[in-house]
């Protein structure tokens, strides 16, 4: 069944070829203008595409109905049947694997290669897969014909080991790099997939064939055959989890919660564990990697982040996302893809986002204006004058630094302090100040990760003592702040639009 699928949805045209768009445009405009090369080199990772290119390509070439300016085949004449049922006297496809040794090549390729195409006006295409198995003597062999290649024939070697490959056949060839399917287009694919074989797949489960193929769309489609067939119709997570390797979450987060606290004995005792009990960790790694990742993105985008896990994941990441420091969860990551060769399994932009935010660490974000900043001996006689009795009830507090509160928060973003404007303190409760806003508007721009913890440091510096921040509605919105403004009677802040500035 798996292997039914694979090649049941098998592309037929290079529109129907998911992703490898340059490969694509090139070769269709090679085809469409009668410009080929001779050679060929097709080179990636193990199921990006290489041989059903290959494929189309010599299918395209030799399809007896393509006009002139044209690059799709039509797959209905005799040629393009039979090359897709393999059977065209035109097209030779020889596995390098088995056919390692300078007689094969000889026989199969260079003698070959002597005798026009069958078909006149087409071309005799060689596929050459897993080049790079080919010994010395047959790379030898194979150069000559590539140096002086005879009319009509085109090789298109491929290989998934480029550094095995001679220098003098990769620069005899027009090469290609083939790059891993992203997740997002894997997941396109298999949904049309269940979508003709009238299956109902949920999302998450698509999700995670995509995450676990790693960029082969061979095996997701090989991995999604295997769950289709334990079904009747429909998969269940049950189903899934029989064909899909289990990850393991729990322990994923137990390790992230050790490294958050610094408790290096829980670390390693879970890693050992699990090495005990038989975990892949591999898959581990991968989903550690990934779930770092989800809780750093979350803290610097917020909840406009979409994660894209189970629900009772998600809460958790968005926990790690309130207490893991930033710099740390950079910083661990770094440390963990140092000590890992397996970079280019990863999410290609992870390297990226974490130059963004190691760059940024220690940066607050730019204002156009109110750029000054405070003389450090002033504000720090100020915060020695700051601290407040302890005794005296947190909410009054609160309440009666809320200027001083909007003030600090101004070099941060003057939308926050326009937000506070607008907001009072509603409760407190065991080192907790709950916020009450309006607007589910406000309560979006404050509701962030990073708002929240910029606020909590505000009012812990004002108020001499480690305090979170939690934001929501307040039912008795209109009542609650006309009692707190009468308070603040003595303020008259500034009103700035709280509408038109983005808290970031
Ligand atoms: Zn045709």
């Amino acid at each position: 069944m798996p292997e039914v699928l694979y090649r049941k949805y098998r592309p037929m045209t290079f529109k129907e070829v998911v992703g490898q768009k340059p490969i694509k445009l090139t070769l269709q405009n090679e085809i469409a203008s009668g410009k080929s090369a001779h050679a060929y080199l097709f080179v990636g990772p193990r199921g990006t595409g290489k041989t059903t290119l290959a494929r189309l390509f010599a299918r395209s070439l030799n399809c007896l109905n393509r006009k002139e300016n044209e690059s799709e085949p039509c797959n209905e004449c005799d040629v393009c049947r039979q090359i897709t049922q393999g059977n065209f006297m035109d097209v030779i496809e020889i596995d390098a694997a088995s056919h390692t040794g300078v007689d094969n090549v000889r026989e199969n390729i260079i003698a070959s290669s002597q005798v026009p195409p069958f078909n006149k006006k087409g071309y005799k295409v060689f596929v050459i897969d897993e080049v790079h198995m080919l010994s010395k003597s047959a790379f030898n062999a194979l150069l000559k014909t590539l140096e002086e290649p005879p009319k009509h024939i085109i090789f298109i070697l491929a290989t998934t080991e480029i550094h095995k490959v001679p220098e003098t056949i990769i620069s005899r060839c027009q090469r290609f790099d083939f790059k891993k399917i992203p997740q997002a287009d894997i997941v396109k694919r298999l949904t049309e997939i269940i979508e003709w074989e009238k299956v109902t797949v949920p999302d998450h489960i698509l999700g995670e064939i995509a995450r676990r193929s790693e960029g082969c769309l061979r095996d997701a489609k090989s991995l999604l055959g295997q769950v289709i067939s334990l079904s009747q119709g429909k998969v269940t997570d049950e189903l899934a989890s029989l064909v899909l390797p289990t990850s393991n979450w729990q322990e994923v987060d137990t390790l992230v919660e050790a490294l958050r606290v610094a408790n290096l004995s829980t670390a390693l005792n879970q890693l050992n564990k699990m090495v005990n009990e038989g975990v892949d960790l591999h898959n581990f790694t991968l989903d550690l990697i990934d779930y770092l990742r989800q809780i750093l993105l979350y803290q610097s985008i917020g909840p406009s982040f979409a994660l894209d896990f189970p629900e009772n994941l998600i809460t958790s990441i968005k926990k790690h996302a309130q207490d893991f420091p930033l710099a740390d969860l950079s910083r661990l990551l770094n440390i963990i893809l140092e000590k890992l060769t397996i970079k280019e399994t990863l999410i290609d932009q992870l390297p990226l986002e974490l130059a963004c935010v190691e760059f940024l660490l220690d940066k607050e974000p730019m204002q156009e204006k109110d750029q000054k900043s405070v003389p450090e001996v002033t504000e720090n006689a100020e915060k020695k004058t700051k601290k407040i009795d302890s005794n005296i009830n947190l909410i009054e507090s609160l309440q009666t630094n809320w200027p001083k509160i909007r003030e600090e928060t101004k070099p941060f973003n003057h939308s926050l302090s326009a937000l506070l404007q607008t907001s009072h303190p509603v409760s407190t409760d065991n080192g907790i100040v709950v916020i009450g806003v309006e607007y589910d508007f406000h309560l979006q721009q404050m509701d962030k990760p990073n708002v929240k913890n910029h606020l909590a440091k505000v009012l812990s510096d004002v108020l001499g003592q480690n305090l979170r921040v939690e934001i929501q509605i307040d039912d008795n919105y209109t009542e609650n702040h006309q009692t707190f403004k009468g308070k603040n009677d003595k303020e008259v802040g500034e009103i700035l639009d709280t509408f038109g500035g983005e808290v970031v």
